[in-house]
């Protein structure tokens, strides 16, 4: 029988998230195919068999090797779905899973839908936002092996009572190795992967300005930072915090929008946030129009009072 084959990532040898999401998508597919899910870490890190259990994993492969390479891990992955009949190949779309998705469909001689909002188990189908995001196309991959990458909080660890199993393999060499990334979050959450994002955007007036966008980053748990393009450009955050069409894409249930116009490349990168809050001080700024909430307001006497509320609710 096949199996469904899920490439985990890990960041300072601890698994990222957005891999749990990826093993409980492929649990909705094992749910209806009778696969087993497989769960391959292409580099040594902290692997917990029960929470990868938890999260939908059958077996843990564990490559024993350290630090980064994109064409060793890509030979990895398509030596290990080769070994153990694969017909489906799931994987986070970061930065890195971006990365690697194509390299692993090429060496699988098959198709990939990358950025995936939503999967059909029973027709083995990925949705996916084009066109900035104003819609969704199917994609049926017709190569003998269905590679995909997922975007982070669009699914979710399966959350099962059950154990994987965890087994070392080969890990394959590669001509490149990552030798160290120097993070700029700030000890906040990756933008891309919080379920909570407070943006600012040129509105803010100044970069001294955002520690009023950090006093409500505060008071929410697991709030990340944002920024639109303009505020980037002008050199007040670094661009690994820029939202949008040449930044990074989220999803998170929250997402707060403060002094941010809402321009086609900006909405691209977080219209599919759950909730939408936008705070702008013109009454028709288009974000507005994507908002569940709006607040209009100047963002340096809004911003202060919302952190003020929040603070007191002691989340
Ligand atoms: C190829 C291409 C790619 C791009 N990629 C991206 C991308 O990835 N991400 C991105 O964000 N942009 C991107 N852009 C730029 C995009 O078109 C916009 O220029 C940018 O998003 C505008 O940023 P902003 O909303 O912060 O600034 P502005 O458009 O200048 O908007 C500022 C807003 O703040 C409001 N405001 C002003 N003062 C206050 C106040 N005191 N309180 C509250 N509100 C206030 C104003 O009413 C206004 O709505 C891209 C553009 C191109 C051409």
């Amino acid at each position: 029988m096949s199996n469904i084959l899920v490439v985990l990532e890990s960041r300072d040898g601890s698994l990222r998230s957005a891999s749990l999401e990826a093993v409980g998508a492929a649990r909705l597919i094992a749910e209806v195919s009778g696969a087993s899910v497989l769960a391959l870490a292409t580099e040594t890190c902290e692997l917990d068999a029960g929470v990868l259990g938890a999260a939908g994993a059958d077996l843990v492969l564990m490559a024993k090797t350290s630090g980064h390479s994109a064409e060793g891990a890509a030979a990895t992955v398509a030596r290990v779905a080769k070994e153990h009949q694969a017909s489906v190949v799931l994987l986070a779309a970061t930065v890195r899973g971006r990365d690697l998705t194509g390299r692993i469909a090429a060496l699988l001689e098959t198709g990939f839908a990358a950025d995936c909002t939503a999967l059909d188990a029973a027709a083995m189908t990925f949705t996916r936002p084009i066109l900035g995001g104003k819609a969704f196309t199917t994609v049926k991959i017709n190569g003998p092996v269905a590679v995909a990458s997922l975007r982070a909080n669009f699914f979710a660890a399966a959350g099962r009572e059950a154990n994987a199993e965890v087994q070392e393999v080969v890990a394959e060499a590669g001509l490149s190795r990552v030798t160290a990334i120097n993070a700029q979050s700030g000890g906040r959450p990756d933008v891309s992967e919080a379920t909570r994002v407070i943006s600012g955007g040129r509105g803010m007036g100044d970069a001294a300005n955002w520690n009023l966008l950090e006093a409500v980053a505060d008071a929410i748990p697991g709030c990340a930072l944002g920024a639109s393009r303009a505020v980037v450009d002008s050199g007040w955050r670094p661009h690994s915090e820029q939202v949008g069409q040449t930044g990074k894409t989220v999803a998170p249930e929250l997402y707060i929008a403060a002094g941010i116009s809402g321009a086609i490349q900006h909405l691209a990168g977080m219209n599919c946030s759950k909730v939408i809050v936008a705070i702008n001080k013109d009454a028709d700024a288009p974000i507005f129009k994507h908002a569940t909430y709006g607040i209009v307001g100047d963002a340096l006497e809004v911003l202060p009072a919302l952190a003020a509320e929040l603070q007191k609710l002691n989340l």
